[in-house]
């Protein structure tokens, strides 16, 4: 297998592990690793700031749909208790969501994505993405498009799309390398 090709795999693959062991957002495990110079110089999950309360606190999904943890909830939200499904998990009580976009509008106000953590930690370390490539496992929505090309990545590599939109022609316009690579044909084990 061709060099580049091996190590964009193994890349890939390490951020969706990441992802998977480490996200705290009941919807979505995202990762976003910026690999310079065959280093890893900084990895981004998706989720809220440190030392605020994680979206697997409040929120945990199922195959029905999204459930919030009462506790978390507003009293507007808790007039409407006795209409809604209730559950007990761990001993806590969680009422199905009425709003399938109660998780996305609350994630849009609460969580950083990946990308912008990942960009974020570099800025705070005073070095820079220049010229490095940036695998995520998701494709990087619009936002996270923009700040990748400010930030002068000059590859973006991602398994799966993301379903509420994304910037890859933006990327694509911006003379980024735009790969996309899906991880089930990659893994021996699902073979
Ligand atoms: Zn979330
Ligand atoms: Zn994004």
């Amino acid at each position: 297998m061709e060099k580049q090709r091996l190590w964009d795999e193994t890349w890939l693959l390490f951020a969706d592990m990441m992802a998977n062991r480490h996200s705290k957002c009941a919807s979505k495990s995202v990762a976003c690793v910026i690999v310079k110079d065959e280093k890893p110089i900084s990895i981004g999950l998706n989720g809220t700031p440190s030392g605020h309360t994680n979206c697997n606190e409040i929120y945990m999904k199922r195959t029905d749909g999204f459930y919030k943890r009462a506790e978390a909830m507003t009293e507007s939200e808790l007039d409407l208790l006795d209409e809604q499904v209730r559950l007990v998990h761990e001993g806590t009580l969680y009422l199905k969501c009425t709003d399938p976009y109660d998780h996305h509008n609350w994630s849009k106000q609460h969580e950083i994505h990946a990308e912008i953590n990942a960009i974020g930690k570099l800025a705070a370390d005073s070095t820079n993405a220049f010229g490095a490539t940036a695998y995520v496992t998701h494709s990087p929505c619009h936002a996270c498009s923009l700040a990748l090309i400010a930030s002068r990545v000059s590859r973006v590599v991602y398994a799966v799309g993301y379903e509420h939109g994304d910037g890859l022609e933006l990327m694509r316009e911006s003379g980024i390398e735009v790969l996309h690579m899906p991880l089930e044909k990659m893994s021996k084990n699902a073979l």
